[in-house]
């Protein structure tokens, strides 16, 4: 997940929302559609407004000039006929890219705003921050912002080969890069140094940095990057790894689906070696 193209995010409600704007309303984890299975379809306000649907909402910026807001719902909301609750692994390659980026952010939005509704230090009820996107303790003045945990992932290579892993709860068969969350105090090249050594018992350099994304599962930055071997024997930890080899580039076994990270990683490494292999010495 990225912020889609045509997309100007912002915090501040307009005085009056119009009619067609879009709204991302959650019910726990899953956000009200329309529409058939594989043509879903994004309510807009007038259309929940009819249907007596509503909570808080929060702006989430503009589409193209559509605005878009996300709407927390009770838990007990009630599903209209014709609408539906659904996940928002279900809606990949259904609902159109923009509207899927932008319901995940505005996951994280309401997420965030039914876990942070009392300050964490003294218990008061929160409320909404004038002027950014912030909640903050009327007694005590305490702000809490909006959660994004940094995790790394790292696809590491010997030579001509790539480092994989499985973690126990993958489907058999699948393996994928190292991943791992920032600790306190850690730089995410420290993050990748201890990681690797923890779950797989060698040393690595040259960490060079590929690409980012958003992962709304429930708040992740995945920060990948590639970086080879160092040093070591391959020793997995077994709680975190079930299984980690070395797969020469022309060998590799399946892999996470596209929408990953992961899966771009692995390809665009596996491209970079084929060119390499290519190559006269
Ligand atoms: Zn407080």
């Amino acid at each position: 997940m990225h912020t889609p193209e045509g997309f100007t995010p912002s915090h501040v409600l307009p005085a009056s929302l119009p009619a067609n704007t879009l709204a991302f309303a959650f019910r726990d984890a899953k956000v009200l559609v329309g529409g058939a299975d594989d043509a879903p379809v994004v309510p807009r306000s007038s259309v929940l407004e009819g249907l007596g649907i509503g909570g808080d909402r929060h702006y989430l910026g503009d589409l193209d000039g559509t605005a878009c807001v996300a709407i927390p719902l009770p838990a007990d909301a009630p599903e209209p006929e014709g609408w539906r609750y659904a996940g928002l692994r279900s809606l990949f390659f259904r609902l159109p890219e923009p509207l899927l980026a932008i319901a995940a952010r505005a996951f994280q939005v309401v997420e965030w705003d039914r876990t942070h509704r009392y300050c964490g230090r003294c218990g008061t009820p929160t409320r909404d921050k004038q002027g950014e996107r912030a909640k903050e303790c009327p007694a005590c003045g305490y702000t809490a912002y909006p959660r994004v945990t940094p995790a790394m992932m790292v696809l590491v290579t010997r030579g001509r080969e790539l480092l994989l892993a499985r973690a126990p709860r993958f489907p058999p068969g699948m393996y994928s890069a190292l991943a791992g969350f920032v600790e306190p105090g850690e730089t995410i090249e420290d993050c990748i140094r201890r990681e690797v050594r923890e779950e797989v018992g060698i040393e690595v350099g040259d960490i060079r940095y590929f690409a980012s994304q958003s992962w709304a599962f429930p708040h992740s930055l995945m920060i990948a990057y590639t970086a080879e071997y160092a040093g070591g024997e391959l020793q997995p930890d077994a709680n975190e790894i079930a299984e980690a080899r070395w797969f020469a580039w022309d060998a590799v076994p399946d892999l996470p689906p596209s929408i990953s990270i992961s899966r771009r990683l692995i390809e665009a490494t596996v491209a970079r070696l084929a060119g390499d292999a290519a190559r006269p010495c």
